[in-house]
This record gives C-alpha cells, sequence and structure tokens, in this order.
C-alpha cells in the first residue's frame, strides 16, 4: 500500500470531535490511530495556530512515533485575539525551548505564520509584527517555518526575503508559477492539496504541472480543503490518496514514485524528524 506524507493538518480542531468513521463517531485520536491511518500515512505534521493550539498539536504528537508537531501563531490568530505581539512571541519562544521541545524530533517547524489579507477588515502591520517575529525566532532556534499566504502574494514573499536563511514551505499555494520560481531559488517549497483536485483549479494545476518534483509537499490542511470526490465532508490524511492522483497525472509518474518523492522532500525541509528505519 502506497504511504503519503502529510505536512499540514490540523487535528485539534472541533471538527474532529464528531468525525464518524465507518458510520460510526469516534474522533480525532481514533482516526488517527486506525488501521486506515497506517495504511495510508507516513507521517503527519500537526501544525497549530496560535499558543493554546500548538500545545494541543504537541500533545497529540507526542504518544505518536509518526506524527509531528508545528508551533505558531496564525495571522488570523494574530490579529483577531487582541494579543500583545511581544507577550506572544515570548510565550512561544518559551514553548520552543521548553522540555518538551527538547525532545527535538516534535517540534519540527514554526507555523503557521504569514498573511491572510482576505477576512477584512485587515490589521496589515499588526500581521507583519507577528510574521516577522516569528521569522526572527525560526532564525535563532534554526528552524523551518510554514507559511500562510492568503492574498498577500507580494508581501509574504517581501517579508520572507527579509530573512535569507529562513527556509520554509508555502502552504495551500495560490500563487504564481513566478513567485514559486522565486520561493523554490531561494531554497522554498511549495505545499499542494486539495485544491488541486478542484473542478475550477486549471490555473493551480498548471503552476503544480510546472513545479520541480523535488519542491513539491503534500499536505490536506485538514479538517478542511476537502479533495473530489468528498468536497463538504471532514478531511483527513488518509485522503491524500485523491490529491497524490492528480498531481502524479500531471507529473507523468506513478503514485508509488510520488509518495516517495514527497516523504523525501518533507524530511529534508523538516530535518528534525527521526529518519525512518527501512
Ligand atoms: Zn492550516
Amino acid at each position: 500500500m502506497v504511504k503519503y506524507f502529510d505536512t499540514h493538518a490540523h487535528y485539534f480542531d472541533k471538527k474532529f470531535e464528531e468525525f464518524s468513521l465507518d458510520g460510526e463517531a469516534v474522533g480525532a485520536d481514533a482516526l488517527l490511530d486506525s488501521e486506515l491511518m497506517h495504511e495510508t500515512v507516513s507521517g503527519i505534521i500537526n501544525v497549530g495556530t496560535n499558543i493554546e493550539s500548538s500545545r494541543a498539536a504537541i500533545d497529540q504528537a507526542a504518544g505518536r512515533d509518526f506524527m509531528y508537531a508545528a508551533v505558531g501563531i496564525h495571522p488570523e490568530d494574530a490579529q483577531n485575539l487582541s494579543l500583545d505581539a511581544g507577550v506572544e512571541l515570548e510565550r512561544l519562544e518559551a514553548l520552543i525551548s521548553s522540555p518538551e521541545a527538547l525532545d527535538k524530533h516534535k517540534i519540527v517547524a514554526i507555523g503557521e505564520i504569514g498573511f491572510d489579507y482576505y477576512w477584512q477588515p485587515v490589521d496589515k502591520a499588526k500581521q507583519a509584527e507577528f510574521f516577522e517575529g516569528q521569522l526572527a525566532l525560526a532564525q535563532k532556534y534554526s528552524l523551518p517555518v510554514i507559511v500562510h499566504d492568503r492574498e498577500a502574494h507580494g508581501d509574504s514573499l517581501a517579508t520572507v526575503s527579509k530573512f535569507p536563511d529562513v527556509k520554509g514551505v508555502f502552504h495551500a499555494y495560490s500563487g504564481s508559477i513566478e513567485t514559486a520560481r522565486e520561493l523554490i531559488r531561494r531554497g522554498w517549497y511549495i505545499g499542494l492539496g486539495g485544491a488541486v483536485t478542484f473542478k475550477n483549479a486549471e490555473r493551480l494545476r498548471a503552476v503544480a504541472a510546472a513545479l520541480p518534483l523535488d519542491r513539491i509537499l503534500l499536505e490536506t490542511d485538514c479538517p478542511y480543503m476537502s479533495p473530489v470526490p468528498h468536497r463538504g465532508k471532514v478531511n483527513h490524511s488518509a485522503l491524500l490518496p485523491d490529491v497524490a492522483n492528480v498531481l502524479s497525472r500531471l507529473h507523468g509518474i506513478d503514485c508509488t514514485e510520488l509518495a516517495r518523492i514527497t516523504e523525501e522532500n518533507a524530511h529534508r525541509l523538516f530535518d528534525r524528524i527521526a529518519v525512518p528505519e527501512r
């Protein structure tokens, strides 16, 4: 059975509390420990969106050898929760340098961080304060980052360019091929998920087809972004085959090859992940 590495999931999300498998309500823990998950998934990065969910992401990863955590403050959380950037960045740094984090195989990145100009009103200055503060932490602790860029392509590229030593992934990529090439030139990766299966996503599929395979990361962004034909349902990592089918067809390779290359890519970028024994 082909196994895929999911570089972007949110298993602490409330939507998973009512998740049902074979018609039975099971919740996130039972789903993660299910046979379906073990047969389909080689690894998962559970990505926090604020301090609380970052802690939850670490807790869920702690008992599972295939699961890792990213800790960070999402731009929407940054501007909506009337948080003070200085205080929150200190709390985040405490998390990164905490005893739990000393098990370095578990916290593998800072994320998700970035800009979201979709939801109005936008406080660009506050989002920038959090984004740059977290990029500085990534530099200090030599951690890769997971970037959320929604309708902010120019500012996102300009901001990460201020930190040339920091590498990462632009997750759920929605930019142009030109911006993707510039990111790749700077050592970055491009995250692709359910959106490549959407009916109206011809432009994204053209970008995905033009990307070098060694810079593509697979992701779900679950419980959101369910691929076709699961639209409207709760997404999860075992639905990655539907994304992989589209990507492998675009690149003229089989799913086994795509799974191998994208897993290697994940290990190259998130280099705190222990190398699996084969
Ligand atoms: Zn996400």
